[in-house]
């Protein structure tokens, strides 16, 4: 709880209010925090909320370049079933990378955001980058695998595709 400053009043109330922050042509709306003392009527935003404000700044900024936002981010680690340390070390980006990511105190880069999204649909990518990590490889599969996201494509619905695939799954199974 943060005291007003002028009149050390602990009469401090903490409000929300929408601004229009313009980026790259667009206009954002995003809800900023402020304090307002009840005994001097001083506003004021604190420490604290200057800090929030930078988080919803910045994940607007990212929802509007089509990155993951912060939440986004800590929804996709989960996902994965990594500790935001191991997520560092499978996707590099420094030690504290995804704790800043979830803060929104750091934007991920065009590429992170990039690896990340492929992850969580392409189980084996996943797997070699956390071999790589030295981590033990996911057996369970997680999501939707290749061949449910293959019949998705309108080509692979084509009759050549499909006895295509028919054909390997066949084979497939006379191996196993
Ligand atoms: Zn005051």
């Amino acid at each position: 709880m943060t005291n007003c400053k002028l009149c050390k009043s602990g009469n401090v109330r903490h409000l929300n209010d929408i601004e229009d922050i313009s980026y790259k042509g667009n206009i954002l709306a995003v809800s900023m925090e402020y304090s307002v003392c009840d005994d001097c009527q001083r506003e004021f935003v604190s420490k604290q909320q200057i800090l929030n404000n930078d988080a919803r700044v910045r994940d607007a900024k990212k929802k509007a370049d089509g990155l993951l936002t912060s939440s986004e981010i800590h929804e996709a680690r989960i996902t994965l079933g990594l500790t935001q340390e191991s997520a560092s070390l499978v996707f590099g980006g420094g030690k504290n990378a995804f704790s800043k990511y979830e803060r929104a105190e750091v934007s991920q880069s065009v590429a992170m955001d990039k690896l990340i999204r492929i992850c969580l649909k392409h189980s084996n990518v996943f797997n070699e980058l956390l071999d790589n990590a030295g981590l033990p490889v996911r057996k369970d599969r997680f999501y939707e695998d290749s061949v449910i996201q293959y019949k998705k494509l309108t080509a692979a619905n084509q009759e050549r595709f499909k006895s295509v695939k028919s054909i390997q799954l066949m084979k497939d199974e006379c191996y196993a």
